[in-house]
């Protein structure tokens, strides 16, 4: 009854997070309906994201004919105080708080299993390796800044067993956060307030 061009897109962009079979299925519907000048934009946005990869240093997107990250560039950002995340999400709601005068570093995020994941632990080794560039071979302060939940407590007690010889100090964020909280969705004075309170 469905075309099979229709099928083929719903079966798509089912894949997508947030997207399930109905959303895709509606998408559809509504697409099909749309000028072929709107549909060509919309696939012309989805081309040019080939143009932006990742930060080599903090694995946030870049713009391609960019070297490095906005923050990276940063000459006032602080190269020693470097905040681990899960996601670049958590890293938009960090910024916007404005209390992290630090750098970054993406780990992606913890599987539901309950295990670090080879990416992260891949990442983890790209982050040795930057903090050995750093002029004292030794950061400042690695703050954790993972949900208070089972999964964000594994992450963390991974990074302190591994981290203990490469910085100064190793945080997590303070109390304010919600216990099973998701940093992306914490109100910027919520994540102030426990940027200011770490462990
Ligand atoms: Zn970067």
């Amino acid at each position: 009854m469905i075309p099979s061009t229709i099928r083929n897109f719903i079966e798509i962009f089912s894949r997508l997070p947030g997207i399930g079979p109905r959303a895709a299925t509606r998408l559809a519907f509504y697409l099909t309906e749309l000028p072929t000048h709107t549909k060509e934009e919309l696939a012309r946005a989805f081309t040019n994201l080939d143009s932006v990869d990742l930060c080599p240093t903090c694995k946030l997107i870049k713009d391609g004919a960019q070297a490095s990250c906005a923050i990276c560039k940063n000459p006032t950002r602080n190269k020693n105080v470097i905040a681990l995340i899960e996601k670049p999400t958590d890293l938009l709601t960090i910024e916007k708080s404005g209390h992290h005068k630090g750098t970054y570093m993406i780990l992606g995020e913890t599987p539901q299993r309950g295990m670090v994941s080879e990416l992260q632990k891949k990442r983890l080794e790209e982050l040795k390796a930057r903090i050995q560039n750093l002029p004292e071979k030794k950061a400042t302060e690695l703050i954790v800044a993972v949900g208070p939940n089972t999964l964000g407590d594994l992450l963390y007690e991974h990074i302190a067993r591994e981290f203990g010889d490469y910085t100064q100090a190793i945080t997590r964020l303070g109390r304010g956060i919600p216990t099973g909280g998701e940093i992306e969705f914490t109100d910027p004075e919520t994540l102030r307030d426990a940027l200011q309170r770490r462990l």
